[in-house]
Order: structure tokens, then C-alpha cells, then sequence
């Protein structure tokens, strides 16, 4: 039988092993983290820390939470990553949204991949029953403004086993998120190690033979008939530079703002956050309580329940790269073009719901859809392979995304991933 190694367990990589192992192949994936726990401190017991200030630096949350990853670009933008089993998924707040234009700009139809996900990943927006007052006022506000609000489906089987704790971020406790490592926990002919990092796809004769792993302190070689790489956005890049393939410094990261204000009782805490999203040109508007602010924004030090924010997550120009240490991501002028318009849009809805703007304050600016610097493009549409790649190596994450999207993209990138390692089995499972 053939072997195939996938280096990473997030969104993309556990699509890719769960096809190739459909397909008949003997699936590896190599995991750098470990087995994925939710967020355990009681934040109660945080509080008095929070409130001397002692939460300084966004990196220290790896310390509470090893699973959730965090680096500083050199303005400042903190950049989050999930670090376990199902990658940056077990992190997500669940949104569902296809978000292919990009990829059918350049000729990439996956209308059957969707189709199928469809069936294959519980999505719902049978929700709307557990939303607050606040979060249906804020609704109407974003109507009255034009904002053409749509209820935001969610990667849940049965919403009535959301409790709206709020904590989607620091993973689920209920079970009712779904999340990738789904796909692979009981594929037979998939086995996931945790703990392995990878550092580099040995190549020999033009083909890849295996991929170079750090395990247990130490250093090994595993051989493989097919690799793929769904590291992530800043995982794979640094893969396929340390293997003599280089990515491109086009890095994009979909950066989140939020727009806060103090309201009694808000209780945006205990919601399902982003219950429903506005999609404008290059950037998207949302309910959503910033737990990243919270504990690390000096503008944010009041009680959790008082908060009331909408966030912006906007596309940025894909400029930027990672070398595994240093975070290079400027935003450039277009970018924060982009941010003033988003901003004084949500200025608008609170406005609407009688916060006048010197009443507001910022969240931190942070991202946490990295992605772009293995790009896609018409070259490669039927194929979904570069030639700069041996032919039994393939890229399954967002790292393929041609540009930033400014939106949720899990399931675009499950689809790419589905069509990819479909590709992968026909080409290499003789
Ligand atoms: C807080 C937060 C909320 C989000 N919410 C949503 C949402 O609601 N909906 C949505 O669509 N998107 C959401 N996203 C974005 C989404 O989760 C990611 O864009 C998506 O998971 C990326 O998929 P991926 O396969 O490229 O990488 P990832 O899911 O990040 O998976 C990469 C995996 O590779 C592993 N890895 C990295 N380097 C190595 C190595 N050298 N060797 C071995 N393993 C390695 C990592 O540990 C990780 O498990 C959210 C992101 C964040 C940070």
C-alpha cells in the first residue's frame, strides 16, 4: 500500500487525509502540537491579574494555553494561530462561509467540493433562537444602516447544544463546535502523530521521498510515496523554503479590529460570537466580544459582561512573509484605507443604537487567517500543483489562497484541500 505523510491537522490537512485515505492510501499525519484541550483556567481566578495590568504581552497566553500560538509582526499585529489536533479550527468561532471568488478568478471551480461538504460538515443558522436582545438590536441597527446583515451558518450539528458561553476561541467544552480533527478521528487508515514537526520534504532524483521530523528531542527521517503540506499559512511556507522551494514574500492575514464601547449588561461575553456578519467590498462587520482585548488592552479593563463591540475583519494586500522566527507583515496604505472606511461604518451601527463616537474605543489590532505566500494562479487551475514542486508533492492549505479574503475560510480551503488530495490518490496510489 501507499504511504502518504500530510504534515499538519488543521483544516486543510485533515481534508487531505481523509481523502487519500478514502482513496487507499496509508495516511500519516505529522502534528506539531498535541491532542487539543480546551482553554482550563478559571477566569475568575485571572481577574485580579488582569486588573493590575500584568497581562502585558499577547505572547504570554501560549504559557495558560500552549494550543493557542501567538507571534507580534514588527508594527505590533498580533497574530493568532491554533497549535493541536485540528490546527487553528479548534479555535475558530465556527463560521461557514464559501468564499471562492478569488479562486474562480483564476478558473478554479469547486462547486462539487462544496456540494459534498455540504453533507460531509455540519453547518447550521438555527441559532438566531439563543440570541440576546442586544445582539437582534444590533441586527436591526445593522439593517437600518444598509448593512444587509445575514445570519452567519455555523460548523455545529445541533445548535441547541451551544450553551453561548461565549469562549469559542479558547475551544469548546460542549462538544458542539465542529471541529477538523472530526474528518480523521475515526478514518481507518489514518494515523496522526502529535508532537512531530516537521522541517523539511527530503527531494532526491526530482521526487520527494519522506519528510525530515523533530519527535521526542529527536531528529527523523520518515519515507513517504506522497507528501502533502498543510502546515498553514505560516507553518508551510517556512517548510518549503528550509526544502529548497521558495515561497513568496505575498503573505496576507485578514487583520480583525474591533470597535468597543462601555455598555451595563451587555452580556456580548456570553453569545455565540459572529451571529450574524455584513459583507462589504474588502472587509466584513460582526458582533463580537474580543477575549484577545480583554485581557491584554489597557482600554479594555472593565467587567467582561460591559462590553459591547463589533468587529471588522478586513482583506489586506497580500505583502508580507515568515521565516519561522520573524514576522514580516506591514500594512500598507491601501490597508488602512480599508480600516477607516470599516471603522466609520461601525461607527454608524453604534451610533444607531445611541453610542456617539467619542464613546467608543479600539480593540487590539490582531489576525489570525494567514495564507498567500504559495499562491495559486491560472498556471495552475486545472492541476491545482506547481511545477516548482516534485509531482508527488502537493500544498493543501491557505497558503494556495491568491489573495487575502477578508473572510472566514475554512471550508474554502477544505474544498481546495478535498480536490487536491482526490488529485494526489489518482496520480500516485498505484
Ligand atoms: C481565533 C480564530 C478564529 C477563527 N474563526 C474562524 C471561523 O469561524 N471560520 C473560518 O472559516 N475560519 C476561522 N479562522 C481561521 C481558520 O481557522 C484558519 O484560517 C484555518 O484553520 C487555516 O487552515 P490551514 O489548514 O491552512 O491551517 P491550520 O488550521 O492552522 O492548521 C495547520 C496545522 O499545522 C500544524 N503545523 C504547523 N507547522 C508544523 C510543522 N512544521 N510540522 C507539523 N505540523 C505543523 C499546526 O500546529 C496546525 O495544527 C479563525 C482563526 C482564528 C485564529
Amino acid at each position: 500500500m501507499r504511504k502518504a505523510i500530510v504534515v499538519g491537522s488543521g483544516a486543510g490537512g485533515c481534508m487531505a487525509a481523509k481523502e487519500l485515505a478514502a482513496c487507499g492510501l496509508s495516511v500519516t499525519v505529522l502534528e506539531a502540537g498535541r491532542a487539543f484541550k480546551p482553554f482550563a483556567w478559571d477566569m475568575d481566578k485571572l481577574e485580579p491579574v488582569r486588573r493590575a495590568g500584568l497581562f502585558f504581552d499577547e505572547r504570554m497566553i501560549s504559557l495558560l494555553f500552549p494550543e493557542m500560538r501567538i507571534d507580534k509582526a514588527q508594527d505590533g499585529l498580533v497574530h493568532v494561530v491554533g497549535r493541536a489536533v485540528g490546527g487553528t479550527t479548534a479555535l475558530a468561532t465556527g463560521n461557514a462561509l464559501r468564499y471562492d471568488r478569488y479562486l474562480a478568478d483564476i478558473g478554479i471551480d469547486l462547486d462539487a467540493e462544496f456540494a459534498e461538504l455540504e453533507t460531509e460538515v455540519p453547518q447550521t443558522t438555527e441559532h438566531r433562537a439563543g440570541w440576546s436582545e442586544l445582539t437582534e438590536r444590533l441586527f436591526t441597527a445593522f439593517e437600518e444602516v444598509g448593512l444587509d446583515p445575514q445570519v452567519t451558518p455555523k460548523f455545529m450539528d445541533d445548535a441547541s447544544r451551544c450553551v453561548a458561553c461565549g469562549n469559542c476561541v479558547l475551544g469548546c467544552k460542549y462538544g458542539a463546535k465542529w471541529t477538523a480533527d472530526r474528518l480523521i478521528s475515526d478514518a481507518d487508515g489514518v494515523t496522526v502523530v502529535e508532537g512531530a514537526s516537521v522541517e523539511q520534504v527530503v527531494i532526491e532524483g526530482g521526487r520527494a521521498t519522506g519528510v525530515v521530523a523533530r519527535m521526542q528531542g529527536k531528529t527523523e527521517l520518515i519515507a513517504a510515496d506522497v507528501v502533502v503540506l498543510a502546515a498553514g499559512g505560516l507553518g508551510t511556507p517556512v517548510i518549503l523554503d528550509a526544502s529548497g522551494i521558495p515561497a513568496t514574500p505575498t503573505l496576507f492575514v485578514d487583520p480583525v479590529l474591533c470597535v468597543a464601547t462601555r455598555w451595563e449588561g451587555a452580556g456580548l461575553d456570553r453569545q455565540l460570537p459572529m451571529p450574524f456578519v455584513s459583507e462589504q467590498p474588502d472587509f466584513i462587520l460582526s458582533p463580537y466580544f474580543d477575549w484577545l482585548s480583554f485581557y491584554f488592552n489597557r482600554s479594555w479593563r472593565m467587567p467582561h459582561g460591559d462590553i459591547m463591540s463589533i468587529m471588522i475583519k478586513m482583506a489586506d494586500a497580500s505583502v508580507g512573509s515568515y521565516d519561522g522566527r520573524h514576522l514580516d507583515k506591514p500594512l500598507v496604505d491601501s490597508d488602512w484605507e480599508t480600516l477607516a472606511r470599516a471603522v466609520d461604518l461601525s461607527y454608524e451601527v453604534l451610533e444607531r443604537v445611541g453610542v456617539p463616537r467619542e464613546k467608543t474605543f479600539f480593540g487590539t489590532l490582531n489576525a489570525g487567517h494567514p495564507g498567500g505566500c504559495f499562491p495559486l494562479t491560472p498556471a495552475e487551475a486545472d492541476t491545482l500543483h506547481h511545477a516548482s514542486l516534485p509531482d508527488n508533492l502537493y500544498v493543501a492549505d491557505a497558503s494556495l489562497l491568491p489573495r487575502s479574503m477578508g473572510n472566514p475560510p475554512i471550508l474554502t480551503i477544505m474544498a481546495l484541500a478535498k480536490r487536491i488530495a482526490r488529485r494526489a490518490a489518482e496520480c500516485h496510489s498505484i
